[in-house]
């Protein structure tokens, strides 16, 4: 058997994830589903950057890479970082990593010793409490609640706070909710980590899909910049979920020392990879396309499920997702998902995947094209009927 590092590393929530197992076997199989439960692109990579990675490929670069990324990566990604914050970053505070979720790993281990105790705010990204717990970890988890928009209140987090808590975990444009942090969230956030002396993480994956909202940075607060680690990816906002690549951000001296994780780990990014990333950060191939596309599906899709009986939304203002509360016609979200995919075969996530903030929800993916978003509103809204 593995170690109980290995071993602990169960999914969260894992309530709710059959359903999407379930209907991805019977898709594959080729039943006519509607998958809205999944949260990648429906579209492949933006051309100029798979050109971009030919042409490296082409050109030799095979070779190993520096290991906090080669110097143009970082000088990208610390640019894409000073806009996402606001904040002006240089290279040195960049360490890249293969993806998102990378950069997560090596800020749970960074900020915290086996033992110590982070706070992850919910709804959350999945992976969220089996990352801290592989890191040995020890976790809370503070509700977000739907009445407040999903917008998590501080005094909650506050209270959550042990003597061995070092640092809290937020998203924000959010996975699952949609929701994106308002200033005066961040604030209530940031006064919290200020005062107990913490370190805040937080994942900013989906600043370039805000919708009509405003990205804020809690990194762009005062006092939060030698506090705060920024999670940032290519998956989302340049189309380049397979690529794996992404980057961390934080305080020169920190990452300087977090520098050593890749050496054990990764040991450098891949080198053609790389290349392909720097020219589409330079020249922002796909973002203010994706940005668009997301917006309007968002639209289409609120738009057409209008009048729906008994159904609320919430959150649902970024982000890739819109979040449905329907306890009002099934309190069981999960027995909800199961029975709307056997009844109009349409596949959606159970809020209690992200949570038990999320329960009594469903997660809609808008990884599917307009007319499709449009088809699975008219199933829902029949489906929903047939509650009555
Ligand atoms: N953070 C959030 C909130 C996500 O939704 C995802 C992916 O769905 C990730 C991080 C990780 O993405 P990646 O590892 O592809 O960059």
């Amino acid at each position: 058997t593995p170690s109980s590092r290995v071993s602990g590393i169960t999914p969260s929530g894992k309530d709710g994830w059959e359903v999407h197992f379930e209907a991805m076997t019977r898709h594959q199989a080729g039943e006519p589903i509607i998958m809205l439960s999944v949260g990648d692109h429906d579209f492949h990579t933006p051309a100029e950057t798979v050109e971009a990675c030919v042409r490296a490929v082409r050109a030799g670069h095979h070779h190993y890479t520096q290991l906090p990324g080669i110097p143009r990566l970082r000088a990208a990604m610390a640019k894409a970082t000073s806009a996402c914050t606001g904040v002006e970053t240089s290279p040195a505070q960049i360490l890249s990593t293969p993806g998102g979720q990378a950069a997560l790993f090596a800020s749970a281990l960074a900020t915290c010793d086996a033992g110590d105790h982070a706070i992850i705010v919910a709804p959350f990204y999945a992976t969220y409490p089996p990352t801290f717990r592989a890191a040995q970890v020890d976790i809370s988890i503070v509700d977000a609640h739907a009445e407040d928009g999903f917008q998590p209140q501080a005094a909650a987090i506050e209270a959550a706070i042990t003597p061995r808590t070092r640092a809290i975990l937020i998203n924000t444009p959010n996975n699952p909710t949609g929701a994106v942090y308002t200033h005066e969230t961040l604030e209530g956030i940031a006064d919290v980590c200020r005062r107990h002396d913490l370190w805040l993480i937080s994942d900013e994956v989906y600043w370039t899909i805000a919708g009509t909202r405003r990205h804020v940075s809690p990194r762009s607060l005062p006092g939060m910049e030698e506090r705060t680690l920024v999670v940032n990816s290519m998956s989302k906002s340049h189309g380049m979920t397979g690529w794996r690549i992404g980057w961390l951000t934080g305080p020169e001296d920190f990452v300087t020392m977090l520098i050593s994780l890749n050496l054990v780990s990764t040991y450098g990014l891949p080198d053609f990879i790389s290349r392909a990333a720097v020219d589409a950060l330079e020249n922002g191939h796909g973002v203010a396309d994706i940005a668009e596309r997301y917006a309007k599906r968002r639209t289409v899709f609120l738009d057409a499920i209008r009048g729906m009986n008994d159904v609320t939304m919430r959150g649902s203002e970024g982000g890739m997702y819109v979040m449905l509360d329907v306890s009002a016609l099934e309190p069981d979200c999960e027995a909800f998902a199961w029975a709307l995919l056997e009844a109009e075969k349409v596949a959606v996530m159970p809020g209690g995947s992200f949570g038990d903030a999320a329960k009594g929800h469903i997660r809609i993916s808008l990884c599917q094209p307009d007319e499709v978003l449009r088809e699975a509103a008219t199933r829902l809204k029949r489906f929903a009927g047939s509650y009555k």
